[in-house]
């Protein structure tokens, strides 16, 4: 098995007699401020003025500043900006403030794996990614557990590169329920791939598949919703609390027979080699220049797609449907 690291790996000491900026206050940047703040150590926030979370961070005790003037006045630099924009704002705000023993500090690989951004040699490159929403990073520190998080060192000037990584770890919560030790390369490349064939786009298609599939053959859309969206979350959490034989224990016999009988002719061999051919255009770049040039020239294919997907009828019928559980906390529109 891969050597995990635990709280006890980790010393929290080395980053108390430094400054930490967490640049951006998004999903990341909100819970890794928070959480390093009630671990005690010294935080400021960094984000552009006029943004509308500068009080928002401000209301959570933080002292907040521009970009430019956190990165000036930090230690430790951790760069929780979109990934698309991260090396316009390096260039122009991050750069300039880099010195001899500061620390370049990241969530995911993309920007360094990609050669978007290329740090001066005597400042320490290193990544700290949380394998969760930032939401979940928030909660899971305030419940006193933790997610579990990746950590590489892309470069070790300092010589305690991979120390400090542990370090912020720790900081986040994230050696409470383990940490990683992984390289850019496989950071970047895993996460674009779990993303993309898995979580995200495998999951959602998936759904909609089947939604479609039971609404075209006259059932009621809400019954679909209920089988092929809402049901999802229980099965995988039995997955999450006890591996696919527990999720298999808890459901019918019934259930157990169909889902090892027709699951492999869903996910098909087919499936399999398009999820390889994924792989290899992440692995050289394909995907990576596909999303920076569609950035460059404002977003049209994203955003015909993401109004699209917003119109979805899985998504009207499921908002109806949520309406009527109140103890599903209201979120999007
Ligand atoms: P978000 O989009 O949620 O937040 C981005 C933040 O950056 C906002 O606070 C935004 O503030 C600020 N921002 C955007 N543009 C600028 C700019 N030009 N100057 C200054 N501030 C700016 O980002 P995420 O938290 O999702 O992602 C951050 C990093 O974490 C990425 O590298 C991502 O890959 C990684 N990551 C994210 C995960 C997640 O849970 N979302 C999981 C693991 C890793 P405003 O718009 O108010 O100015
Ligand atoms: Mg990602
Ligand atoms: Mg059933």
């Amino acid at each position: 098995m891969a050597k995990m690291f635990y709280d006890a790996d980790a010393n929290l000491e080395l980053l108390q007699n430094k400054v930490i900026a967490v640049l951006g206050y998004g999903s990341q940047g909100h819970a890794q401020a928070q959480n390093l703040k009630d671990s005690g150590l010294k935080v400021l926030v960094g984000l552009r003025r006029g943004s509308a979370r500068w009080s928002q961070a401000e209301a959570a005790g933080l002292e907040v500043m521009t970009v430019a003037e956190a990165a000036a006045k930090a230690d430790v630099i951790q760069i929780l900006l979109p990934d698309e924009r991260q090396s316009a704002v390096y260039k122009a705000e991050i750069e300039p403030h880099l010195k001899a023993g500061k620390a370049l500090v990241f969530s995911h690989g993309f920007n360094i794996h990609f050669g978007q951004i290329v740090p001066p040699q005597d400042v320490d490159v290193f990544m700290v990614a949380p394998k969760g929403p930032g939401h979940l990073v928030r909660r899971t520190y305030e419940e006193g557990a933790g997610v579990p998080c990746l950590i590489a060192v892309h470069q070790d000037a300092g010589g305690q590169a991979h120390d400090l990584a542990l370090a912020y770890a720790k900081g986040i919560g994230a050696t409470r329920a383990g940490v990683l030790e992984t390289t850019f390369k496989e950071e970047t490349e895993t996460d674009l791939f779990g993303e993309q064939a898995v979580l995200c786009g495998g999951v959602t298609e998936l759904m909609k598949a089947g939604f479609e599939t039971l609404v075209a053959a006259g059932y009621q859309p809400e019954s679909a919703y209920f089988e092929c969206v809402h049901e999802m979350k229980l099965i995988v959490d039995l997955i999450y609390e006890g591996g696919m034989s527990w999720m298999r224990y808890s459901i019918s016999d019934t259930a157990e027979y169909g889902d090892m009988t027709v699951g492999k002719r869903i996910i098909t061999e087919e499936t399999r080699k398009e999820m390889r051919k994924v792989l290899t255009e992440i692995q050289n770049g394909e995907f990576a220049k596909r999303w920076l040039l569609e950035n460059q020239v404002n977003r049209p294919a994203f955003n015909a797609m993401a109004r699209a997907e917003a119109e979805h009828q899985v998504e009207k019928v499921g908002k109806e449907l949520r309406e009527m559980m109140p103890w599903l906390k209201k979120r999007g529109q």
